[in-house]
């Protein structure tokens, strides 16, 4: 017998999260160099990060041998400005996937259940099952999230609902009506959590806030990822009625936020033009795939963020083949869509040359 037989069976048992496939580590196996590589499989932000917070970070190294503030107290009083709500509201993460693991942390357990869409996040399911709670799918119907159907799936031991609006990889969002219907239905013994990492990229997009302003058992989570372009950082945060938000807090770790993050974070969010430059490259950048498949007749799942979902066929090869020519998709088999790839929106040059070499994947099939 080994120490394994006495781990934590959930831990054991857990189908590790597959990230994008690192550019370094693909540009060894080629014999190419890094600036070679284009990595189109991670919704990062093509233009890189926000200036202002490379400012603020540089300026930050200074004080690298201080312990950061672990109460956040500047970038929580930022983000609660920027949304007009208190400090109190807002929990801050080691990027917004901490704030999942600490929902799930603090509200799961093996008598519990967690709801999701059958296209979800993946992140759900992992954190469901690594802390011993039931993982409960429901179908979306042409990838968009069914929130009557979540509604109705609810039981006495559900404990979270997590809708992630645009949803990841789908792209797909669900109305202001669909959502209020459903937080009217929501029972006092379950948390709604909207998951709005890319809620900066539509041009309209409902509000969930006044939810959280009403003390609704709703948590927002945001982050610095994709639209700020600090995915490297690691920070995130959620927004949550300030009696919730303090039983997180318990959750965490005394620093998880590092303090280089911190201070690029708070200019980030300063950063207004990097933000609305980034939305419009991706807005033509959608613009130009969306013309690109209706011209080659590739179905695609319309998508409200940065990157999008089109059927190519056997997705394992298409990835394999095109990461051959040094460009990274995402295959997605793991959210059981074998037929398909998700391509982030890149810069236009990266566009051309992904669906070069897509198209020359193709047609070789
Ligand atoms: C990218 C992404 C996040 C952000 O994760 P971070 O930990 O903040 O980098 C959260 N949710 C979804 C659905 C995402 O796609």
């Amino acid at each position: 017998m080994t120490i394994d037989t006495y781990a934590n069976r959930f831990v054991c048992d857990l189908v590790a999260y597959e990230p994008g496939k690192p550019i370094d580590e693909t540009a060894r196996e080629l014999g190419l160099s890094p600036e070679q590589i284009v990595k189109v499989a991670s919704n990062e932000n093509p233009l890189g990060p926000s200036p202002l917070a490379k400012i603020a970070m540089r300026e930050a190294l200074e004080e690298a041998h201080i312990y950061p503030d672990g109460g956040g107290y500047r970038l929580r009083t930022a983000i609660a400005e920027s949304v007009g709500m208190a400090r109190e509201n807002v929990i801050i993460g080691n990027g917004s996937n901490e704030i999942i693991e600490l929902l799930c942390h603090t509200f799961l357990n093996r008598s519990t259940e967690l709801i999701a869409a059958e296209h979800a996040f993946v992140v759900y399911k992992l954190m469901a099952t690594l802390f011993g709670a039931k993982y409960i799918e429901v179908e979306d119907p042409g990838f968009v999230h069914d929130l009557d159907a979540m509604a109705d799936a609810i039981t006495a031991d559900t404990r979270l609902v997590f809708i992630a609006n645009p949803n990841n990889p789908t792209g797909t969002m669900v109305d202001q009506e669909a959502i209020d219907r459903f937080i009217k239905r929501l029972p006092e013994h379950v948390i709604a959590v909207f998951d709005e990492a890319y809620i900066e990229f539509p041009a309209e997009a409902p509000d969930t806030l006044r939810y959280v302003r009403e003390g609704r058992n709703v948590c927002v989570l945001r982050t610095f990822s994709k639209i700020h372009g600090l995915a490297g950082l690691r920070v995130g945060y959620g927004l949550a009625p300030a009696h919730l938000a303090d039983i997180l807090q318990k959750a965490r770790q005394p620093f998880n936020v590092n303090a280089i993050a911190q201070a690029g974070a708070i200019a980030a969010l300063a950063d207004k033009e990097h933000a609305s430059n980034t939305r419009q490259l991706n807005l033509e950048g959608m613009a130009f795939y969306e013309a690109a498949f209706k011209v080659r007749g590739l179905e695609y799942v319309p998508s409200h963020a940065n990157f999008v979902l089109v059927k190519t066929g056997d997705g394992d090869r298409v990835f394999a083949e095109m990461l051959k020519q040094g460009v990274i998709v995402r295959a997605m088999r793991g959210y059981k869509l074998p037929d398909w790839i998700r391509i982030s929106i890149g810069t236009r040059s990266q566009n051309e040359r992904c669906l070069e070499v897509l198209d020359s994947v193709i047609h070789t099939a």
